[in-house]
């Protein structure tokens, strides 16, 4: 098969390959699609994808037919520009840049000006009439070769251009002249012989090989994994090669390179939206090594910048601009995120790709492209991702507290967070895994940073505009950003910082506002987001597509609203352990698991039963008559033991016994393993009053709501941790008696349900005996992916990530389900329960309930519900409706 594209230049795109980004990356696609309708695109080639894990299958080598095939395309752009590579009297020069299906910010992105030497740099100069632009070329590229081919310190070459601007009394990069570059050329490749123990490579097809090389091995690479496994990225797409003509930014004034979106993608306003340098190349703009100046004549003045927009100081190329953005977004249907150079007045595409956005701006863009008829009410459905919602849900700085604002800079990524400083990444991890909230802050970030930033609660930058590193991975990752604020400046050794004139030390309490850009010191309290609006519109989109319900699992009053307010529509697992462990009641609770016999358990649970049915009629009124299943108690016994003396002390004053006997007592009941001990059923069967009790508070307190006017509630009870019929058959005899006792006590009747959870493999393979007792199932798939793996919930943090990192498991099971093992168990249980009862109602309420890919599954096996933390109700609802779709 064909292992390289041309495109632009005249290449013909009439092989569906040639636009496929599984094959030629996402990059090399779109390049060719753009060429394909007519867009100024320099010509060049793309190396496929194949070729990529080929190379790396066969350990790192290429074969003669690849080489052949880039000769070929070489010759073709040489064609297309009517240069030669390598020729000292007019050299063609070209990018490379990696390209992977997705966007990729772990890999290598680019090495520019390559096919520069001391030959081709007298050639660039006499052609192009500019020996200041020349020399600056060759620097740019050493510096850049050196960096991402020959893994050379890049901070050595920074530092050799800082020494040579103070040596000449210079201030900025611009005021360095011809003889200047070429002096420091000289210099740089001093310094990389000198790292390197050879010369830098003059040979143009070394060079060549070379960066191809350097692609394909970063599709390996650390940073390019972690990136990989925080997005879900499969190991095995390998990512393609462009080769592309160059076109120059820096050649004078008349020159600029810039990258814009086609839409604010920060707030989704239909508005252009970027920023660009005069005289520059690409990565001056990217790496906030130079401030951008602004776009649009508009953006100019709403920030009372100075510096001339692209508008006002290249009219013509802004309009060519403005056209091609328009032309885009109708060609693809979606916002643009696009990079562009301006050479000597004329405007050349260098890429465009769907551009990453908030959450915010994707749904005000989803919600305003239907308005606008360029997509439909499905295709927006089908754009926001799921999870990216998080970022809505969450509260914001409370526009009322005081705030003590030191600096303000841009608003890289919406939202609010505080936490405490930390300077680098691995600290910034380190407090997280610590369970400290973190502000990572740094002067720029680059790839490495990745773990820190994905740990941290937000991030701030000295350095860096709208489209520098920091902006575009923390909106991508949901996270507050304040970059370029130039009044930070930070002094690694002594880890202090400064922001504006006071002083901070790391560990410091910081505020950001990602919407606004402000930096606040110490803790400024938020409230609770807006969900009105395009939020509104598109959930209530969502909710006429999706077929499943969506439910909550909540135990408290407070959790209840919150969930309505986020659409829920109903309980699917109140968890009534987590009113047992209240610090009111944790005494009666002890005093009843540790009473040697009933009686003195009994006594306990009576203390208890008041407060139980106080929770039930607090739960049931919230919810107003939307179906409520409350779990009967579930966990070890083990896990109310008293720990310290202390406890022992006041629960033996308390009952009036001697401590010693009930350390006994408690040592009696410790187990070894207690999340497959005494728990669950298990409980119910071996001490019945505590569900008795469970029932009873139910019961009343449905009767109670019933009785004062409130919307008649049907309880679902719920029994935990079945593994065969006969608990179940038990159980449910116990639940009905207790009901008919209270019925006859309040001289009412009210509908309720028995059911079950299945989180045992032997429930989900005798799912169709078990059916003849359960009027529903619940999934629980947390203990069933516990229990089916044999991993231990608490534990497998300690060996789950080496697990997901070597493929073992695509990705944390208990994150996401295991489709194919556990799977496999819930849709066997979901055929054999209906297959007894007909009317089974099926439900999940494991974590899954609330993770997109779970709730496609779900939906596959056509499960009726599925139940998530209340913060996840939105999420499982778009994402309910597009799995129906
Ligand atoms: C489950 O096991 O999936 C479940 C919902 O119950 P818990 O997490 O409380 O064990
Ligand atoms: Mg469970």
């Amino acid at each position: 098969t064909q292992s390289v594209y041309t495109f632009g230049g005249g290449a013909l795109h009439d092989d569906a390959r040639a636009k496929d980004k599984t094959i030629v990356g996402g990059k090399g696609a779109n390049l060719a699609e753009m060429a394909g309708i007519g867009l100024p695109v320099p010509p060049g080639f793309t190396i496929t994808t194949e070729e990529c894990v080929s190379y790396l299958q066969q350990g790192n080598d290429f074969s003669a037919a690849l080489r052949a095939e880039v000769a070929e395309a070489l010759t073709h752009i040489e064609r297309a520009v009517g240069k030669s590579f390598g020729d000292a009297a007019d050299p063609l020069l070209v990018s490379v840049r990696s390209g992977a299906r997705v966007s990729m910010p772990g890999m290598m992105d680019t090495v520019l000006n390559l096919g520069l030497n001391d030959a081709t740099v007298q050639g660039l100069a006499s052609v192009s009439g500019d020996e200041r632009f020349a020399w600056d070329s060759y620097r740019r590229f050493i510096q850049m070769y050196s960096d991402v081919v020959l893994g050379l310190d890049h901070g050595l070459f920074e530092e050799a251009l800082e020494i040579a601007k103070e040596d000449r009394g210079y201030m900025s990069d611009t005021e360095m002249l011809a003889e200047d570059w070429q002096e420091l050329v000289a210099e740089y490749k001093r310094l990389a012989e000198a790292e390197l123990g050879h010369p830098f490579p003059q040979d143009v097809t070394e060079q060549l090989w070379g960066a191809i090389r350097a692609v394909f091995d970063s599709w390996d690479s650390d940073r390019a994994k972690v990136y990989r496994r925080l997005n879900d990225i499969p190991g095995d797409w390998g990512t393609a090669v462009n080769v592309q003509a160059m076109v120059f930014g820096n050649m004078g004034d008349t020159s600029a390179t810039g990258v814009a979106f086609t839409r604010d993608p920060a707030t989704g306003e239909r508005a252009y939206y970027g920023e660009w340098l005069v005289n520059a190349q690409g990565e001056d703009v990217v790496a906030g090594i130079r401030t951008p100046q602004y776009l649009t004549k508009q953006a100019r003045e709403a920030a009372g910048a100075s510096a001339p927009s692209m508008e006002e100081a290249m009219p013509e190329a802004y309009g060519e601009l403005a056209r091609v953005f328009d032309l885009l977004e109708r060609h693809y249907r979606d916002m643009q995120d696009i990079e562009f150079t301006v050479e000597r007045g004329k405007l050349w595409m260098l890429q465009t790709r769907s551009g990453k956005r908030t959450a915010k701006a994707a749904l005000r863009m989803a919600v305003e492209m239907v308005g606008e008829g360029l997509i439909d009410e499905v295709t927006a459905i089908k754009r926001v991702d799921p999870m990216a919602l998080d970022q809505l849900l969450h509260p914001m700085l409370d526009p009322d507290a005081p705030r003590d604002v030191l600096a303000t800079a841009l608003p890289a990524s919406p939202g609010a967070a505080s936490g405490r400083i930390a300077l680098d990444s691995d600290l910034a991890e380190k407090w997280a895994n610590d369970g400290d909230k973190v502000i990572l802050v740094r002067v720029e970030t680059s790839p490495e940073d990745i773990h820190g930033m994905h740990a941290a609660q937000g991030i701030l930058t000295a350095r860096g505009g709208m489209t520098s590193h920091a902006a575009v991975v923390a909106r991508g990752m949901g996270r507050p950003c304040v970059s370029g604020a130039s009044a930070v400046s930070i002094d690694m050794a002594a880890r202090t910082l400064k922001i504006g004139s006071r002083a901070l030390a790391e560990g410091d309490l910081l505020t950001l506002d990602g919407t606004t850009g402000q930096v606040m010191a110490g803790l400024v309290p938020t409230i609770e987001p807006e969900l009105a609006g395009d939020f509104g519109t598109l959930m209530e989109w969502a909710d006429k597509h999706r077929r499943m319900k969506v439910r909550t699992n909540a135990e408290t009053p407070e959790d209840c609203r919150m969930a309505l307010a986020f659409g829920a529509e109903g309980i699917g697992l109140c968890r009534t352990e987590h009113m047992f462990f209240d610090a009111a009641r944790i005494l009666a609770v002890r005093e009843m698991i540790l009473a040697d016999e009933e009686a003195g358990r009994r006594a306990a649970l009576a203390k208890l039963l008041p407060e139980q049915r106080g929770d039930f009629v607090a739960i049931f009124s919230a919810m107003a008559g939307l179906p409520c299943t409350i779990r009967l108690l579930d966990p070890p016994l083990h896990e109310f033991l008293p720990q310290r003396d202390d406890e022992f002390a006041e629960l033996a004053e308390a009952v009036g016994v001697s401590v010693e006997h009930l350390k006994r007592r408690a040592g009696e009941l410790h187990e070894f393993n207690p999340m497959l001990g005494h728990r669950g059923c298990r409980l119910g069967i071996t001490f019945p009053e505590i569900y008795e009790m469970q029932a009873r508070a139910i019961f009343e307190a449905a009767c109670q709501v019933s009785a004062t006017g409130g919307d008649p509630v049907v309880p679902e009870i719920m029994i935990p941790l079945v593994a065969t019929r006969r608990e179940l058959e038990i159980l449910r005899a116990l639940v009905d008696r207790v009901a008919a006792e209270v019925f006859a006590e309040q001289g009412r009747t009210l509908e309720y349900m028995v059911g079950t959870m299945i989180e045992l493999p032997r429930a989900a393979l005798m799912a169709g005996e078990i059916a003849q007792e359960a009027r529903f199932f619940s999934f629980g798939t947390n203990d069933l992916t516990q229990t089916t793996l044999g991993v231990s919930r608490d534990d497998a943090g300690r060996f789950l990530a080496p697990y997901v990192e070597q493929g073992i498991f695509p990705r944390d099971p208990f994150v996401s389900i295991d489709v194919d093992g556990v799977g496999q168990l819930v849709r066997l249980a979901a055929e054999r329960g209906r297959a007894t009862r007909g009317d089974l109602k099926l439900g999940i309420c494991g974590e899954h309930g609330g993770d997109p890919a779970s709730i496609r599954f779900c939906e596959e096996v056509g499960l009726d519900y599925v139940s998530a933390s209340p913060y996840r109700v939105p999420i499982a609802r778009l994402a309910a409706a597009q799995a129906a779709l």
